[in-house]
């Protein structure tokens, strides 16, 4: 059989190339991870040739003995892992999931109640482009102007005004936790169906690190690919009792033949969750993440402009507030991806600017803790950072804080031999 590099040279060198980014530089995209071996083993396998619509033991192709010995340990370690009474593993992404979670529960027109983009929530979660804002009414909470944080008492003036059949908690920039007990007594007021949205936090709710929002919730979604570490796709969790809803509304509502490659590397990725080392590499990812919100604090990082949304963090994730610096968050990007930091400018919360430009910075540590990363490292990247934000930056200073990023890099080999 030919290799990738004889069949197709320009792909095979544009791989080669990426592989030399993620080694050279720090990924703190705080959506990002970097699979093991193992999962990207599986998932580069002879399971992509393989159809198998339905769900074991009840499919409508042949020859799916293997697929379905797969697919069933994927469900069994997903339910183990969050404690839940039905899994769904096939969702080829996070939006899917979500799409599927609220076709089973909803009707074209229904209201929903979700997180502002603005404030930290996701596309899926109601807005306007989106099948989510474009299929159902959509309305939005907020954050609160002075906390950044969650303002339950306006989600509870609005679900009692507007009647929502679905809220959602969960979000993709917010450095806080969410309280599932008060979203789902909300709910229960107005006899709402409570989703929660785990992407982020997967991985620090699977480690007993972050609180679980199977109990409260009548659905929860997830991404596989951020804090858990897995191959990019969605998984569906709920009660057994609403479980026959999201099956059906996965497939064949809303996807056909399951990727059965991305479903082992799943169950290989939640097999790994499970384990002592995922648990310390999440407690890594915590404190890092705390690291840098302290040292974004510092007195020079203050007079430069810099802030921090809602003070700190308790997830893996900082929101770098630069409402009042000189650079706005698309300069605060391009600057960090000078020196080798990768990151991504994020609307913060009452946001002067536009969404392509905004005023902040996303900085999340997942990745960095996969490689191996600890405090003392942290402690190294958020001082680069915050030197790296400071207004006026001479050239010199660039390569020298270019320099010392490769050099971190270095010292944590990324994939060892992989890709010779
Ligand atoms: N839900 C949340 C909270 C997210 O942050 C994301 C991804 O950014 C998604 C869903 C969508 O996941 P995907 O990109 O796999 O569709």
């Amino acid at each position: 059989e030919a290799s990738l590099a004889e069949v197709d040279p320009q792909v095979h060198a544009a791989i080669a190339a990426e592989l030399g980014r993620q080694r050279g530089t720090l990924e703190m995209i705080a959506s990002e991870n970097f699979a093991p071996l193992a999962v990207m083993q599986a998932q580069g396998s002879v399971l992509t040739n393989k159809y198998a619509e339905g769900y074991p033991g009840r499919r409508y192709y042949g020859g799916c003995e293997h697929v379905d010995v797969i697919e069933q340990l994927a469900i069994d370690r997903l339910k183990a892992l969050f404690g839940a009474e039905y899994a769904n593993v096939q969702p080829h992404s996070g939006a899917q999931a979500n799409a599927a979670a609220m076709f089973a529960l909803l009707s074209p027109g229904d209201t929903i109640l979700g997180l502002d983009l603005a404030h930290g929530g996701h596309l899926t979660h109601g807005m306007r482009l989106n099948f989510s804002g474009k299929l159902y009414n959509a309305v939005a909470y907020h954050v609160s102007e002075d906390s950044h944080l969650i303002d339950y008492a306006e989600i509870e003036r609005l679900a009692l005004e507007h009647r929502p059949k679905l809220i959602v908690a969960g979000w993709s920039a917010y450095p806080r936790q969410l309280d599932f007990a008060e979203f789902r007594r909300i709910a229960d007021l107005v006899d709402a169906y409570l989703m929660v949205d785990m992407a982020h936090f997967a991985g620090l709710v699977a480690t007993g690190l972050h609180p679980n929002p199977v109990p409260h919730a009548h659905v929860v979604t997830s991404t596989t690919h951020k804090t858990l570490g897995g191959p990019r796709g969605g998984v569906i969790l709920a009660t057994a009792e609403l479980g026959k809803k999201f099956n059906s509304s996965v497939f064949p509502g809303q996807q056909g033949g399951p990727l059965e490659h991305v479903i082992a590397a799943k169950a290989v990725a939640f097999k790994l969750a499970g384990e002592p080392a995922f648990r310390e590499r999440q407690e890594r990812t915590l404190r890092g993440a705390k690291i840098i919100a302290e040292r974004l604090q510092r007195p020079d990082a203050t007079a430069a402009g810099i802030g921090v949304v809602s003070g700190g963090t308790d997830v893996h994730l900082v929101l770098v507030d630069l409402r009042h610096s000189e650079l706005d968050g698309q300069q605060a990007e391009d600057r960090l991806h000078e020196i080798g930091i990768t990151v991504n400018r994020n609307a913060v919360p009452f946001d002067p600017r536009p969404p392509m430009i905004s005023s902040g910075v996303r900085i999340g540590t997942p990745a960095l803790a996969a490689r191996g990363f600890g405090d003392d490292e942290f402690r190294i990247v958020a001082d680069l950072i915050a030197t790296a934000l400071q207004p006026g930056l001479d050239a010199q200073t660039v390569l020298t804080l270019a320099d010392e990023v490769a050099a971190l890099a270095e010292r944590f080999p990324l994939y060892n031999g992989y890709g010779q």
